[in-house]
């Protein structure tokens, strides 16, 4: 079970992770799309099937969640993560550059230095230590970390020489890299992820996201729309139901099933507990 001796601390990992295809050969910059704790949130979720080898925060502390043996869940493919280590950082502010801060920076590129040493990477370069837009169709990381990560290479050479114990942050980059539609999509579905977390406690399901997505895409509303327009005290009825799902059934439910008991009993959650046990579903699983 190994994890950097640079981490302050662990989150539970709830056995999110599975076995490595070969040797770790680069790192994989992510960032959260949240500067509150929604990233670290569903992280540490036993049900969000999403993880990392490291968290990075604001104030500089590294935390480590899947040891470095193991694949974590984070880039959504085995090939990508099976010989990577993943890195999550913290957001300081949000779109749409999504700033990440300098004591932050300086931890990931100490750390980067750490697992080079410890992995025989020749150096840091754009072959071991990469962005996850560079293998899937997101924003991740966003443009103001993404921009630097040339300077963090740099930093993260230099931590390993020994030659720059207090370097200065990462240089300033002047351009906002666009984001081209694709980018946009898989960034919207982030942020209202991430929304749905902060207002709901949860992720939203495919037939909540489909509809806001598809009035950005026809410029119909935008994401501060979209994302103000979550109606917190609907979302959170669905989430009480949800949660008589997995109490009851021992399956989570979809939206059109909450919605279902939802409008069936005017939204009385007594009436919807009663619904569920008197189930054939219920019955099987309680004979
Ligand atoms: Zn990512």
């Amino acid at each position: 079970m190994t994890f950097s001796s640079l981490i302050s601390g662990t989150i539970p990992h709830h056995g999110k992770f599975s076995a490595r295809t070969g040797p770790v050969i680069r790192v994989i910059q992510h960032h959260w799309a949240s500067f509150g704790g929604a990233g670290e949130a569903a992280l540490a979720s036993p049900t969000t099937k999403k993880s990392v080898n490291y968290l990075v925060y604001n104030d500089g502390v590294i935390k480590g969640q899947v040891p470095e043996e193991f694949r974590a869940w984070t880039s959504g493919s085995l090939a990508v993560d099976g010989v990577s280590i993943t890195i999550e950082v913290q957001n300081q502010s949000g779109a749409p550059d999504w700033r990440v801060s300098d004591a932050a920076i300086n931890s990931i590129a100490r750390l980067l230095a750490d697992i080079a040493h410890r992995k025989g990477f020749v150096s840091l370069n754009d072959g071991t230590y990469r962005g996850h837009r560079e293998f899937a169709a997101t924003a991740c990381p966003g443009p103001y970390l993404w921009e630097r990560m040339p300077a963090v290479r740099q930093m993260a050479n230099a931590f390993r020489a020994g030659s720059n114990t207090s370097p200065t942050p990462a240089p300033v980059a002047s351009k906002i890299v666009p984001y081209t539609e694709v980018d946009m999509t898989s960034f919207a579905t982030e942020a209202l992820t991430d929304a749905y977390y902060e207002e709901c406690g949860r992720a939203p399901g495919n037939a909540e996201l489909a509809p806001r997505r598809l009035r950005l895409a026809k410029g119909e509303s935008t994401l501060k729309d979209e994302i103000v327009g979550i109606d917190k005290s609907v979302e959170s009825n669905r989430w009480a139901v949800h949660q008589l799902y997995l109490e009851l059934l021992k399956r989570g439910g979809g939206v059109s099933e909450w919605d279902g008991w939802i409008v069936a009993t005017g939204n009385d959650i007594v009436k919807i507990r009663a619904g569920l046990t008197g189930s054939d579903e219920y019955k099987k699983l309680h004979p």
